[in-house]
C-alpha cells in the first residue's frame, strides 16, 4: 500500500472485501490452501497503452489508455471503459476489482474487466470525439473478442462513443459480432440497455424497502449525477411513484422541490450536454448550488432531507459528513447506482444505523446483467421485447438481493448486505478457480 500510493482506491475496494471476508477465511483453510486470496488481488493481465489523435486544429494530442482483464473464472472479462480525466491505472484497478464480485452476483458467466482513458470529453467536438475512440480501438481491439473481453459503456462513454469503438473494432477486423455492449438499437443492442443500471438500482431500493415492510412510494429522494445512471434512476422512481428532487453534474447540484423535470434533464444531458445551471431558465424555483459553495467536509447534495438517496456519479462522493447528515434528516435508503460512491466510513455509518444500504457492486449490477443479455441476444442473432428484457431485469435484481440478504444471515449480520454481496460474489468466483486449477 504504502509503495503504491497512486492506488488507494483500489485498496479502499480491496480492503473493504477482505475485511467482509474475515468469517469466510477464519473459519476454515480451504481458500488459503489454494492461494485464493493472493490470486484474487491480482489482475490476470493489465494493458496500457499510448492514443494518438489529432484535435480540431489539426494539433497532435496524446492520451492513456488501459484495460485490465482482472479475472476470467466465470465467463468473458466483462466491464465498462470510462473517459474521464481523472482516470489513472489505480482507478481502472478499483473499478476492475469490484467488477468481478458484481458479475459474479448476476449469476451470469461474465469475468470481471474495466478500461478507460484519461481523456477529458468535456468541449470536444464530435469529430474529435469519434477520432479520439478510433485511435482507442485500433490499440484495444487486439485484447477484446466476443468470448474473450466484451467492453461496455461508463462515465464518458454512451452510445455515441460505443458507436465510434465499434465503426473502428470492424473496420480494422471486418467482423460483426458482438464485442461491445450498450450498442445503437438498429446494429445490435439490446432495449432496455441504457436504462438498466438506474432502473436496477431502484428494483434494489424497492426489494431493500419490501424487506423493512415499506415502499419508495410518495417517499422524498435525492439523486446525485446527471448522466446515464442518474436519469434512468430518476425515471424510475417517478414510475415507482417517489419524487426526486436533486440531481447534479461535475459543475453543481440542482434542487427542484416541486420534482426533478426529467424531459429537460434528458434535453440538457443527452442532447444539448450543457450545464445543469440551464435547468433555471425554465424554473425559476429551482435552486442551483455550485461546486464552490459545497460544504468543504462533502456534497450539498446530501445535506438536504429526504427519504431515500441514489448517489450515481462517481466514486467517494458521499463522505463521512454526509453521511452524518443525512442519517441525521432521518434517511432510511441508500441504493449506491455509481462505484464506490460512499467513502470507508460512510459506509460505516449505514451498517452501524442498520437502514437499508445498498452497496454499488450490488445495486448497480443491473447494468453489467442487462449488457450480458444483450451478448446472449447478439448470440443467437435475436432482438428481445423491453418487457422480457425488464423481466429479467427486474428477476436478476431481486435475487441479487436474496442473495445477499441470506449470505448476510448466514454470518449472523441479516442488515449488512456489504458483508452478504462481498462473501456471496466472492464464493462464486473462488469456486470456480479452485475447480479450474491453478492458472
Ligand atoms: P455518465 O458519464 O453518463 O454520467 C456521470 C455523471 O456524474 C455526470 O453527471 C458527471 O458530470 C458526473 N460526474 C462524473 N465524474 C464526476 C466527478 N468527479 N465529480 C462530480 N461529478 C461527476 O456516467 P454514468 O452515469 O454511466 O456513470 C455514473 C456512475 O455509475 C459511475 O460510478 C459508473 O462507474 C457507475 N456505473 C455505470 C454503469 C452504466 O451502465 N453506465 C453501470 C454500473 C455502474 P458531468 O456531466 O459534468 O461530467
Amino acid at each position: 500500500k504504502q509503495s503504491s500510493p497512486a492506488q488507494s482506491e483500489f485498496y479502499q475496494a480491496a480492503e473493504e472485501v477482505l475485511e467482509c471476508l474475515r468469517p469466510v477465511l477464519e473459519g476454515s483453510s480451504y481458500y488459503h490452501d489454494h492461494g485464493i486470496i493472493e490470486r484474487i488481488v491480482e489482475p490476470e493481465r493489465q494493458i496500457m497503452f499510448r492514443i494518438c489523435w489529432t484535435d480540431d486544429e489539426g494539433k497532435v494530442r496524446v492520451n492513456k489508455g488501459y484495460r485490465v482483464q482482472f479475472n476470467s473464472a466465470l465467463g468473458p472479462y466483462k466491464g465498462g471503459l470510462r473517459f474521464h480525466a481523472s482516470v489513472t491505472s489505480g482507478t481502472i484497478k478499483f473499478l476492475g476489482f469490484e467488477q468481478i464480485f458484481k458479475n459474479a452476483l448476476t449469476g451470469l458467466p461474465i469475468g470481471g474487466g474495466k478500461g478507460g482513458s484519461d481523456f477529458d470529453p468535456k468541449g470536444k467536438s464530435d469529430g474529435e470525439i469519434m477520432r479520439f475512440c478510433q485511435a482507442f480501438m485500433t490499440e484495444l481491439y487486439r485484447h477484446i473478442g466476443p468470448t474473450t473481453d466484451v467492453p461496455a459503456g461508463d462515465i464518458g462513454v454512451g452510445a455515441r462513443e460505443i458507436g465510434y469503438l465499434y465503426g473502428q473494432y470492424k473496420r480494422i477486423t471486418g467482423r460483426y459480432e458482438g464485442v461491445l455492449t450498450g450498442k445503437g438499437l438498429t446494429w445490435g443492442g439490446s432495449l432496455g440497455r441504457k436504462e438498466a443500471t438506474g432502473y436496477g438500482a431502484v428494483y434494489f431500493a424497492q426489494n431493500m424497502l419490501a424487506e423493512h415492510g415499506t415502499s419508495l412510494e410518495g417517499k422524498t429522494c435525492l439523486v446525485s449525477g446527471a448522466g446515464n445512471v442518474a436519469i434512468y434512476t430518476i425515471e424510475k422512481l417517478y414510475e415507482l411513484g417517489a419524487k426526486p428532487i436533486t440531481c447534479s453534474d461535475s459543475r453543481g447540484t440542482i434542487v427542484d422541490h416541486t420534482g426533478i423535470d426529467l424531459a429537460l434533464l434528458k434535453e440538457l444531458k443527452e442532447v444539448k450536454r450543457a450545464s445543469l445551471e440551464q435547468y433555471l431558465e425554465q424554473h425559476p424555483q429551482a435552486s442551483y448550488i455550485p461546486v464552490s459553495e459545497y460544504p468543504q467536509d462533502g456534497h450539498a447534495v446530501w445535506r438536504l432531507k429526504a427519504d431515500a438517496a441514489f448517489p450515481c456519479a462517481t466514486q467517494n462522493e458521499l463522505t463521512d459528513a454526509d453521511a452524518e447528515t443525512l442519517l441525521g434528516n432521518g434517511i432510511n435508503c441508500i441504493s449506491e447506482g455509481a462505484n464506490m460512491p460512499s467513502t470507508a466510513n460512510a459506509v460505516d455509518r449505514f451498517l452501524d444505523a442498520r437502514i437499508a444500504y445498498g452497496p454499488g457492486k450490488a445495486a448497480n449490477a443491473g447494468g453489467v446483467a442487462t449488457s450480458q443479455l444483450e451478448m446472449a441476444q447478439n448470440s443467437s442473432m435475436e432482438q428481445w421485447p423491453l418487457e422480457k428484457v425488464d423481466e429479467k431485469l427486474k428477476a436478476i435484481m431481486t435475487n441479487i438481493h436474496q442473495q445477499c440478504a441470506e449470505t448476510a444471515k448466514e454470518f449472523g449480520k441479516p442488515t449488512n448486505l456489504v458483508l452478504g454481496a462481498n462473501i456471496a460474489g466472492f464464493r462464486r468466483v473462488a469456486d470456480a478457480m479452485i475447480e479450474q486449477g491453478i492458472t
